[in-house]
Order: C-alpha cells, then sequence, then structure tokens
C-alpha cells in the first residue's frame, strides 16, 4: 500500500529552524517510501491563526524546495465536520460539557462527568454545538470532555497501537497513560468549539494518512488520538516521533525566536541546503 504522510503547520508565526527540520522529516520520509507527502493548514484556533502566516507557510516550504499535491486541506473552513464528532461523542454518552476552567484544575477541582447527565442536557451541548458552527469564530459556553473512564472501556484499550513505527519513542498503553490521572480531556475548546484533537484524527482518516510523522513534543499526545481514532471506527496510522532542535541551552525553539526563521535566514543569505543540512539544524551557534 502507498504511504501517505503529511506536514501540518499551524499559521500561528513564521515557520522557523524546528519547522524546517520537521517538514524535511516528512517529505523525506514520503520521498524514501515512494509514498506521498500532504500539506495541511491546521489552523482551526482562531484565536491565534492568521491568514499572513498561512501564506508565509507555502513560500517558505517553496523556497525549502517542497512541493505537494493540490487542493491543501485548510482546516478553518471545517468546522462542522469537527462539530459532528463532538455530537457523535456526547450522543453516545462518551463526552461531557464542564464549566471548569483551568484555575479551578489548579485549585484541585476534578473534572467529572456528571452521575446521570440526562438526555436533555445532552440534547442542549449538541446544540450548542450545532450553532457554534455558525459563527466565524466559532466559541461555546462552556468546554467539552471526553469521558476517559467510558472511553477506555468502550476502547479495547489493552491493544497495542504501534503497529510498524519506530521505536524510538516508548509510547505508553492507553491504560497506562490514562491511569496517570490525568483530567478527563478537552475535545472541544471554549473559544473555538472543537479541538487540535478532533480535528487532526479527523482528517488524517479523512485523508488517508498511513504514517503520521511528527516531533516527539506530541509522543503524549498520541494516545489520545488512538483512542479517538478506536471510538470513531477510524485506522491508527503508524506513528513516528522525532527529535527537536533545540536552541544552546537545549530548550525547544518557539516562535518568537524570530533570528532564525526561514524568512530571516533567507534573507541574511543562507541557502535551503544550508538550512537543511543537519549541523546546521542541530547547532544554532553555528547562526
Ligand atoms: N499542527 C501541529 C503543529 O503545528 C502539528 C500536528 C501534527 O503533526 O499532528 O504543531
Amino acid at each position: 500500500m502507498t504511504k501517505v504522510t503529511r506536514f501540518a503547520p499551524s499559521p500561528t508565526g513564521r515557520l522557523h529552524l524546528g519547522h524546517a527540520l520537521a517538514a524535511s522529516t516528512v517529505f523525506d520520509f514520503a520521498h524514501q517510501a515512494q509514498g506521498q507527502a500532504l500539506l495541511r493548514i491546521e489552523d482551526i484556533d482562531h484565536t491565534r491563526c492568521r491568514p499572513d502566516y498561512t501564506a508565509a507557510i507555502y513560500e517558505d516550504l517553496r523556497w525549502l524546495g517542497y512541493s505537494w499535491p493540490m487542493p491543501v486541506r485548510v482546516q478553518s473552513a471545517h468546522y462542522a465536520a469537527y462539530a459532528k464528532v463532538g455530537i457523535d461523542l456526547v450522543q453516545r454518552g462518551l463526552a461531557y460539557s464542564c464549566a471548569l476552567s483551568r484555575s479551578d484544575l489548579k485549585a484541585g477541582k476534578r473534572t467529572r462527568r456528571p452521575d446521570s447527565p440526562s438526555h436533555a442536557e445532552a440534547g442542549r451541548v449538541c446544540e450548542r454545538l450545532r450553532q457554534s458552527v455558525q459563527l466565524k469564530t466559532p466559541s461555546l459556553p462552556f468546554s467539552v470532555r471526553l469521558d476517559l473512564k467510558a472511553a477506555l472501556r468502550r476502547a479495547s484499550a489493552d491493544l497495542p497501537y504501534q503497529d510498524g513505527g519506530t521505536q524510538a519513542y516508548a509510547l505508553p498503553s492507553l491504560h497506562d497513560w490514562a491511569s496517570s490521572d490525568r483530567p478527563d480531556p478537552i475535545i472541544a475548546r471554549r473559544d473555538i468549539g472543537t479541538s487540535y484533537h478532533i480535528a487532526v484524527t479527523h482528517d488524517d482518516q479523512l485523508q488517508n494518512i498511513t504514517d503520521v510523522v511528527r516531533g516527539e513534543d506530541f509522543v503524549n499526545q498520541t494516545p489520545l488520538h488512538v483512542l479517538l481514532q478506536r471510538l470513531m471506527g477510524w485506522r491508527t496510522p503508524r506513528y513516528h516521533h522525532h527529535a527537536l532542535v533545540t536552541d544552546a541551552a537545549g530548550r525547544k525553539l518557539s516562535k518568537s525566536d524570530k533570528d532564525i526563521t526561514l524568512q530571516s535566514l533567507r534573507e541574511r543569505g543562507f541557502n535551503p541546503a544550508d538550512v537543511l543540512s543537519h549541523s546546521l539544524l542541530k547547532t544554532r551557534g553555528a547562526l
């Protein structure tokens, strides 16, 4: 079967050296597998994403020498599809509305589905999810959380999921991951009406992604994605995580590091081969 992977940046700033490494890992993977690498714009977070950054992603990736099949999937055009997933999970009793804020959680309050949520209540939550899609900037009066306990019971949590992926990062079993006393994860944020987790798993299924290649900073999100795939009856791709480019102090590069954006490197006369070369990516000191 032809391997299909994707590069899925979020347009919240200019691409930097870390993105160059991520993009080259994805596109090289597809090249070596004689497969295909798609580009997907993950811009559902209207509080942080900007169209000019999307345009800059195309420009920077082309400068690096990459091309991708058209049309590109732009997630902000598909809120309705993501809301449907949330509605489905609420209707099946696997997700619930929650008014707790981050500071409530910090203060020790625990997330928990109400003991006997009524049918009418679930109906109201779904209606709100539907309405949020009509707005240009969707929002909800609450967040929606996945009921982890119920989800694990439903999702054959003991089955392994790393079929054929690289073994560089040990991925926990769904049970171990969920039993670490984590709060029920948010699957629809108040301020966007959905979440990265729903959008990314929905689109990986829709676009027939066979291999997800992404940074090690996603290792902890992968079990939740696998859980969602099982609940929705979607395929689980093979997951490959790669190391991140770090600064001299060993920290992950951030979008506020203006001096290592691809735009700034280009303007300072670096060529794509320089940028993509391993040593340059690894040692910020060389810049
Ligand atoms: N949109 C995510 C990011 O920009 C990547 C998601 C993924 O590869 O699964 O960090």
